[in-house]
């Protein structure tokens, strides 16, 4: 009898994973819960998706279990994970550091996937079915036949409860995107849970950051490049950063808040100078007739500039000649040690990623196969290993869908 898998979620992992097993000789059934595949895939990189980095390296992720995260960087597939792209026929184009598709937008590659995975014979796409349960036949919550090692997989689909045998099980159900509802947290990661698996801390990542009374309001729609701080552990992270209506967004602060939790942190306003070398600079000016506004406009965009000067009492129309020394202090400190006190990181729905899920020390990373059940695999975001913004992710998606697949045909040869 022919040899079936599941795969639950179609987000790039679940797609890749079904592609890698095109050559599996049974059948692969991919199930997703909305009407398409791919809907978080359409929305990525600002739809040219940002399919890899590189600088691809595992301090680019983070993880309760670092060590094992250093090992699963051992996989060639890290170091040939453009392979991977062009064998899912992707076509895409470096921009500096980040690999961006080449000319189709990612909705129109999410479309051109559907349509690969559509001519792939061995494969099965249920959309707008979810699945609600999933277990081993032997658990004794199916009154079916018991057959040993197979597993079920309860699914709702066109109103309607089923039920289908596999012999393999793959979760590719990605974290919390768009939940608004927190209790539903626990039914997303129900399976993982009913399997024996635990999932450590989970918390929104690569997201905005929340102002208490935005203090920054008046500039919202303003990007600049800048760099966010926290002084507690002297993490820094630099680049774009955008001023928003509750908060910043923007490169920069997606990747700050993947490292941080909230809390106390400052905001730099110049990125490619320090404060030092900005007094400096400032001074030289002190015996001319340059004006305060001027000098700052050739670090900042205006709107900034004059927000901060209208902040410190700074007249239009003073020069450097006679600003009082303390009101300059406080300008630089303002400039370069913006501080912000009780932040916090935006809900889910405005999470890029999940952070936490299933931990790396209970699957084995050579082959990201559970040790808590055979048979069942664990790929993409469900797992413990969250990436920067970048391409990071995506390549994780794919990484892990080829070993995984790998894995399982190397298991059946
Ligand atoms: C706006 C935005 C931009 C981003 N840009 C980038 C980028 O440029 N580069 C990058 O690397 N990363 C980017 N990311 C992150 C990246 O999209 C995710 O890390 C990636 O999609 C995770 O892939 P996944 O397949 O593991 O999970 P997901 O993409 O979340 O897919 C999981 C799928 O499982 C389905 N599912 C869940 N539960 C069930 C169930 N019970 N039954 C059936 N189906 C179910 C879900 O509907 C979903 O389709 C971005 C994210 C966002 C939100």
């Amino acid at each position: 009898m022919n040899m079936k898998i599941a795969i639950i979620g179609a987000g790039p992992a679940g797609i890749f994973t079904s592609f890698f097993l095109r050559e599996f000789s049974g059948e692969v059934v991919l199930f997703e819960q909305n009407a398409d595949i791919g809907e978080k895939l359409k929305l990525t990189g600002g739809g040219k998706m940002n399919i890899t980095n590189s600088d691809f390296s595992c301090e680019k992720f983070s993880s309760e279990n670092e060590r094992l995260l250093k090992n699963l960087f051992k996989s060639p597939w890290v170091r040939n994970r453009e392979n991977l792209f062009d064998e899912l026929g992707m076509k895409y184009k470096w921009e500096g550091s980040r690999a961006i598709l080449a000319g189709e937008s990612a909705m129109d590659e999410v479309e051109r996937l559907r349509e690969v995975l559509r001519k792939q014979k061995n494969l099965n796409i249920f959309t707008g079915c979810k699945v609600v349960d999933a277990g081993r036949m032997d658990d004794g919550r199916m009154d079916e036949e018991r057959i040993g090692e197979k597993f079920f997989v309860k699914f709702v689909m066109g109103g309607e409860e089923k039920n289908e045998v596999f012999d393999f099980l793959i979760m590719a159900s990605g974290g919390m995107f768009r939940i608004k509802d927190m209790g539903s947290a626990e039914k997303l990661y129900k399976i993982p849970l009913s399997f024996g698996h635990s999932i450590t801390k989970l918390r929104p990542s690569l997201c905005p950051i929340l102002l208490p009374k935005n203090p920054l309001k008046d500039l919202a729609g303003i990007s600049f490049k800048g760099c966010v701080f926290c002084p507690e552990n002297k993490l820094k992270v630099c680049g774009d950063i955008l001023i928003t209506h509750s908060g910043i967004s923007g490169p920069a602060v997606l990747d700050f808040s993947s490292m941080i939790s909230g809390g106390k942190f400052e905001l730099c306003f110049i990125e490619n100078l320090n404060e030092e070398n900005f007094q400096k600079e400032f001074w030289k000016n002190r015996d001319g007739k340059i004006l305060v506004k001027n000098f700052l406009h050739k670090f900042l965009p205006n709107r900034i500039c004059d927000f901060l000067m209208l902040k410190n009492g700074i007249a239009n129309d003073l020069k450097i000649a006679d600003i009082n020394k303390e009101i300059f202090k406080k300008l630089s400190k303002d400039l370069f040690h913006y501080e912000f006190i009780d932040a916090k990181l935006s809900e889910y729905q405005f999470a890029w990623t999940t952070k936490g899920g299933v931990p790396l020390n209970e699957i084995n990373v050579a082959t990201f196969e559970s040790r808590l059940c055979k048979n069942l695999y664990f790929v993409g975001e469900i797992l413990d290993a969250n990436g920067l913004c970048g391409g990071y992710n995506i390549s994780f998606a794919a990484i892990s869908g080829k070993i995984a697949s790998e894995g399982i045909l190397k298991n059946l040869k």
